[in-house]
C-alpha cells in the first residue's frame, strides 16, 4: 500500500466540501466519502501513524477517566507496550443515568498531562456542543460515541474543524448510514475522519454487541476513509477482546481501540472488557506478528517520552 499521504483536489477543500449539491445527494448520501468520488484511499496522519496505509492506529486507555493516578497508571502500561493514542471518556454516554457519568471536565486536566506526560496522543468523546470548543482545544482527536453517530448539529459543528474526528458507527446502523453521517463532516470541509466498528445489535446475546466484521472489507470497497475496530465494547467481556481484535486486523482494519484498566475488577465502567495491562501487552505482541504476516505494520510507539503533544497537521 502507498505510505504517502495522499492530497485532495483543491475542490475536495474549497467549493465542493462546501456545497452538499442536490446533483451529489442524488447520486449517493455519501458522495464525498465514496470510492467514486476519491479511488484513492485516505491516508490521515496521526501522530506517528499514517492511517490508512499499511500502518496500524493502536487506540488504548480506560473506558472512563476516574482519577489522576488511574489515569497515569493506564498511560504507563498503554505506552510500556507501544500504543499510539490514549483514550478516556470524561463524558459518559451510560444507559442508566444512575450510573458513574464520567468526570467531566475535571478530569480534563488529569487526562491531558497523562498523555502527555507518557508521549501519548489523546481521543475522548464530546457528547454535546457545549464541550466542543473545550475539548478540541486541549484533546488530539475528537470521538463521536456510537449514541451520537446521527446527532447531526455535532457532526457540522466537528465538520467545521481542523481536527480528525473517530465516528463510532451506532450500535442499529447501516454501513451506509454511518458513511452518510461521515459526509456530514465531510461536506463541512473536514476531511480528518476515522470510522470506528464497534459492534452491532443482532439476535444474539453472548456478546454485548455482535462485531461486524464483514464491515470492514465494505468499507473499504464503498469509501476511501479509513476504518479501525473497537474489540472491547464489541465483546463485552475482556477474554474475546483479542480473538475479535486478531480478526479485525485480519479482515483488513487500519487499527484498534482497545479498553485497558489498572484494576479492572475496581473499574467504574465497562470493567468487565477492559484489559488487564498485561493482556494488552500480550495483545499488542501478538498482533506485531499478525500485522506482519498481512502485510500490514505495527510500529510501536517507542518515541520521546516527552514527545510532541501537539497534533502534527494531517498532510490533506
Ligand atoms: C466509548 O468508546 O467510550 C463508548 C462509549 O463506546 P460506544 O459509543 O461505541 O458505545
Ligand atoms: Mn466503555
Amino acid at each position: 500500500m502507498d505510505k504517502k499521504p495522499q492530497s485532495l483536489g483543491e475542490k475536495d477543500k474549497g467549493s465542493m466540501a462546501k456545497n452538499g449539491t442536490k446533483e451529489m445527494e442524488a447520486e449517493s448520501p455519501f458522495y464525498l466519502c465514496s470510492k467514486a468520488h476519491k479511488p484513492d484511499q485516505s491516508i490521515i496522519q496521526i501522530g506517528p501513524v499514517y492511517v490508512g496505509s499499511d500502518e496500524l492506529l493502536i487506540i488504548a486507555g480506560p473506558c472512563a477517566v476516574e482519577s489522576e493516578v488511574q489515569i497515569h497508571e493506564t498511560a504507563a502500561a498503554v505506552k510500556r507496550a507501544g500504543a499510539h493514542v490514549l483514550r478516556g471518556g470524561l463524558f459518559k454516554p451510560r444507559t442508566s443515568p444512575y450510573s458513574f457519568q464520567g468526570l467531566g471536565l475535571e478530569g480534563l486536566n488529569f487526562f491531558v498531562n497523562a498523555a502527555k506526560e507518557h508521549g501519548l496522543l489523546t481521543v475522548t468523546e464530546v457528547m454535546d456542543l457545549t464541550h466542543l470548543d473545550i475539548l478540541a482545544q486541549h484533546v488530539d482527536i475528537l470521538q463521536v460515541g456510537s449514541r451520537n453517530m446521527q446527532n447531526y448539529p455535532l457532526l457540522k459543528a466537528l465538520g467545521a474543524l481542523d481536527k480528525p474526528v473517530l465516528l463510532k458507527r451506532g450500535l442499529s446502523s447501516t454501513v451506509e448510514e454511518l458513511l452518510a453521517a461521515a459526509e456530514y463532516i465531510l461536506v463541512g470541509g473536514n476531511h480528518k475522519v476515522v470510522l470506528c466498528e464497534r459492534g452491532i445489535r443482532t439476535f444474539q446475546n453472548h456478546f454485548r454487541f455482535t462485531p461486524d466484521i464483514s464491515a470492514l472489507p465494505l468499507v473499504h470497497e464503498l469509501s476511501h476513509l479509513p476504518i479501525i475496530l473497537d474489540p472491547s465494547h464489541c465483546s463485552g467481556r475482556r477474554q474475546w477482546v483479542i480473538p475479535v481484535a486478531k480478526a479485525a486486523i485480519a479482515a483488513g482494519a487500519d487499527g484498534l481501540m482497545v479498553e485497558v484498566h489498572p484494576a479492572p475488577d475496581k473499574a467504574l465502567s465497562d470493567g468487565p472488557q477492559s484489559l488487564f495491562p498485561h493482556q494488552f501487552q500480550q495483545l499488542m505482541d501478538e498482533m506485531e506478528g499478525l500485522a506482519k504476516a498481512l502485510g500490514r505494520k505495527l510500529k510501536r510507539n517507542k518515541g520521546n517520552e516527552k514527545a510532541h503533544h501537539t497534533m502534527p497537521q494531517a498532510n490533506l
